[in-house]
């Protein structure tokens, strides 16, 4: 009911919806009405040439025109729109019809008030199917059918008026068949095609809201992998993503990064720089593991992990030791620290998957971190295979 209302309050009176939306229902409906209008083209066309038998009785002076008008105007016309459906924009695909339909229903009229016949009369009766071809079978869009039925109803209504020899008793009663019949038709049109909208409309809330669930998720999923401080991924994504590489076959490389002297850094500079000093040696981290096709997370605390799909016995070494040279090479300063370097280090222990070894996460983190606490102890700054 809400969206009802609220889909309501987005058309206007001539059942315009707002450009985006007609985009929108185009790309979702357009085959669907192009694939209705050829159908319905063909069924109007054969149906309408049955009235070059009627024509035969009730305007037999001009019956050779009338045919020559139906099947050298009125069908080549038709087929040049069938033609044309699918291929023009949607909006002078519109006004396409439009015309075809001005052609149908205004031709009729026109024999008629040519014929000196005087049956012609009863081929008004004609007007209201036409009318009702257009605005319920084709069902022109609102706005066009107004015009369409407006247009041919003042024509009609003159050519009853001003046609000479015309029974004055018929006057009146045919101005009221002619009206009532085309307002029916237009009340018709009005009604499917505000029902047409408003189905659109509330379907596209309903797209848009799920869309934006969907976006909502996807951020809050983001902030559930992604660690505060460093803005990389956090130990929850690392856990996911190492089960995923050791499910599959390949090489793991596994690096556990620790920074050194990290406590000194904070004691003399304070947490914030020393925050600060974090996101720089995770950013470099990132561009590390991004240009060797790895993955990188925070692990916790100063301590980062990385992840390659390299054999650890050809590229471990490699990439540990240039990893330890990249952060070194940032030059932060490190003052405080008591073993005669004066910048912010990192520690790296690795471990690798290897040939036919435990494809284990646990196993893996242990032997690397086993190797970094050697590599701790060995005077930090470097790398140790595990
Ligand atoms: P080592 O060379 O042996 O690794 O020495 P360390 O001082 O780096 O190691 P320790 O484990 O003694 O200290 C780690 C420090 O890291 C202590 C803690 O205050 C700091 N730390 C951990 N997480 C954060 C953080 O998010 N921000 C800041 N500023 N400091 C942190
Ligand atoms: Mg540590
Ligand atoms: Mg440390």
């Amino acid at each position: 009911m809400q969206t009802e209302t609220g889909a309501k309050g987005r058309l206007n009176w001539l059942l315009r919806m707002a450009p985006e939306v007609e985009r929108a229902e185009e790309r979702d409906f357009g085959a669907e009405r192009i694939r209705h209008l050829r159908h319905a083209i063909i069924v109007g066309l054969i149906v309408y040439n049955i009235y070059n038998l009627t024509s035969l009785h009730l305007m037999a002076d001009i019956q050779p025109f009338t045919v020559a008008m139906r099947l050298f105007v009125l069908v080549p016309g038709s087929l040049a729109i069938f033609y044309l459906v699918p291929r023009v924009p949607p909006a002078l695909r519109e006004l396409l019809l439009l015309g075809g339909m001005f052609v149908a229903s205004l031709l009729p009229l026109y024999l008629l008030y040519i014929s000196q016949s005087a049956y012609a009369t009863y081929t008004l009766g004609e007007l209201p199917l036409v009318l009702l071809f257009g605005n319920m079978l084709l069902v022109l869009r609102f706005r066009l059918a107004l015009i369409f039925t407006a247009v041919t109803c003042l024509t009609a209504l003159f050519v009853i008026h001003a046609k000479p020899g015309l029974d004055e008793n018929l006057i009146f009663p045919l101005t009221v068949q002619v009206v009532t019949g085309l307002f029916f038709t237009l009340y018709g049109n009005w009604h499917v095609e505000r029902q047409r909208c408003l189905t659109y409309l509330a379907r596209y809330d309903a797209q848009n809201r799920a869309d934006l669930a969907e976006r909502r998720g996807d951020q809050l999923r983001d902030l559930t992998l992604t660690d505060m401080l460093t803005g990389i991924a956090n130990r929850r994504h690392l856990d996911e993503t190492l089960g995923t590489w050791l499910a599959a076959p390949g090489a793991v490389l596994l690096l556990m990064v620790d920074v050194d002297h990290f406590k000194a850094f904070n004691d003399r500079f304070g947490h914030v720089a020393g925050d600060d000093c974090l996101r720089r040696i995770a950013s470099a981290l990132a561009t590390f593991a991004a240009r060797h096709d790895g993955f990188v997370a925070r692990y916790g605390g100063e301590e980062f992990t990385l992840l390659f799909a390299v054999d650890a016995e050809t590229g471990g070494a490699f990439l540990a030791d240039r990893l330890v040279r990249t952060v070194r090479e940032l030059s932060i300063p490190h003052p405080a620290r008591a073993d005669g370097l004066a910048h912010v280090t990192v520690s790296v222990g690795y471990a690798g998957t290897g040939e036919g070894g435990v494809r284990e996460a646990r196993d893996l983190v242990t032997r690397a971190d086993l190797a970094l606490y050697e590599a701790k102890s060995a005077g930090r700054n470097r790398s140790k295979a595990g």
